[in-house]
Parts: C-alpha cells; sequence; structure tokens
C-alpha cells in the first residue's frame, strides 16, 4: 500500500473528512482491518490566513513547502494539499518535492468527467473563484468555470472564513448558499463544484438545486485509489 501525505489543517474541519474518506477507501477496497497509512502534516491556519490577508504569498509557499517535504520525508509516495485555495502556491510546491502532488482540481474534473459535466459553477474563497490558477487548471481538462457574481463571491467567502473555517454551520448560510446555486444554475452551470474543502460540512448533497461535486470527498476518493492502486 503506498503511503498518501496530507497537507492539511486549512482547515482541520475538512482535514477531518480527508482522514475519514481515505481510511474508509481503504478499508472498502482491502477489507479486514486496513487502514490508510498516512503522514499527516497539520499547519496551524492562523498563520496560512495571515499570509493570505497580507497578501504574503511567498511565505506562505514556503510553509506549504516545508509541510509537504515533511510528509515526502516521512515516507509519503503521494502528497495532496487538503485545500483548494492553496493550491494557488501549488506549482512551487510541486517543484521542490521528488513525489506526485495529486491536485485537487485534475480529480474534480475526474469527476465531472465521469458525470459527462463540462460547465461547473465554482464555490470557494474569493480568489479561487476570482483568480484563474482554479479556473485555468480545470480548463486543461476541458471544463468551463461558472463563477458567481461579485454579491455571490463576497458572500460565499465571507461564510468560508467567517463561518466553515472556525466551525460554525448555520442554517442561515446554508439558504443563502443555495440561492447562490439557483443563481449558477440559471447562469448555465451542469453541476457545482464545492471549490472550498468545508462546504460539504454545510450543504448536503440532496439539498443542492444542482448536483455537486464535493472537492474535498472526489481528492480524498481519488488518493484513497491511488493508496491501493497496484503499480505495473
Ligand atoms: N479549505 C478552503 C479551501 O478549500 C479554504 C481555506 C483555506 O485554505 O484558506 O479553499
Amino acid at each position: 500500500m503506498r503511503t498518501i501525505g496530507l497537507v492539511g489543517g486549512m482547515s482541520w474541519h475538512s482535514t477531518m473528512t480527508y482522514y475519514r474518506l481515505l481510511n474508509e477507501a481503504v478499508a472498502r477496497e482491502l477489507g479486514g482491518h486496513s487502514s490508510a497509512r498516512i503522514v499527516l502534516q497539520s499547519l496551524d491556519f492562523a498563520e496560512i490566513r495571515e499570509c493570505q490577508v497580507s497578501g504574503d504569498w511567498q511565505r506562505a509557499e514556503r510553509l506549504l513547502t516545508a509541510a509537504a517535504l515533511a510528509c515526502q520525508n516521512g515516507g509519503a509516495d503521494v502528497v495532496a494539499i487538503c485545500t483548494n485555495l492553496m493550491h494557488k502556491v501549488a506549482p512551487g510546491v510541486e517543484s521542490s518535492l521528488n513525489v506526485p502532488l495529486l491536485h485537487i482540481a485534475d480529480a474534480v474534473a475526474a469527476e465531472a468527467d465521469r458525470r459527462g459535466w463540462t460547465r461547473l459553477g465554482i464555490l470557494g474563497a474569493g480568489w479561487t473563484m476570482r483568480e484563474d490558477f482554479y479556473a485555468t487548471r480545470l480548463a486543461r481538462h476541458g471544463k468551463v468555470a461558472v463563477v458567481p457574481g461579485v454579491d455571490d463571491c463576497d458572500l460565499v467567502d465571507r461564510v468560508i472564513f467567517d463561518e466553515l473555517t472556525k466551525g460554525v454551520i448555520r442554517e442561515e448560510s446554508r439558504q443563502a448558499y443555495l440561492r447562490v446555486i439557483e443563481r449558477l444554475a440559471a447562469a448555465g452551470a451542469q453541476a457545482v463544484v464545492l471549490a472550498c474543502t468545508e462546504i460539504g460540512l454545510l450543504i448536503e448533497p440532496g439539498a443542492s438545486p444542482l448536483p455537486m461535486i464535493d472537492s474535498a470527498e472526489v481528492h480524498a476518493n481519488e488518493l484513497g485509489r491511488l493508496a491501493v492502486a497496484v503499480t505495473t
């Protein structure tokens, strides 16, 4: 079995989801008492948030690179960054590693391929929705990102950082997100990507007006597949 390196803590609420799903995937595949071999580097999210707010992405890249290297040195055969937004610095992190980095947007695109969707609504942190690092990665796989309007972007971002990354789940925010998803559907999205790893804690699949791709779920499941895949 391959060892999976997780760069987590962004926030720890969604890293728990990764830990659970990865173990469940391996148990499903191998049965018995099997569980995933994981090296976890869980960062202090306050430090990462400080980098985001001050725009110090170089420092953020250094922090994530050090954590990814610690995973590699701890025996990880593949490394994953357990957040969408921090993939903004993924190219720098990846170039420091000798083992592969599994990009979250590649896992999202693979799921969209399986389901036959091309136009994907994006719900995530402001930078994930507004900048092009995420949309460009999806475009490599022929996917078109449908981004919420300005006010909706502000609302989605505010709920992520004032509530979800602090473990706060509010019904009012759930309803507000569902209305944003309705507007993404009206703008032509075939499905919505929960492009923030905590949003799956707020919205259940059945409640959404559009089918959903939960980035944390598909990323963790892909890691589970890699953990047990037979090499040739
Ligand atoms: N977990 C969130 C994401 O997937 C945002 C938290 C962060 O990394 O800033 O983008």
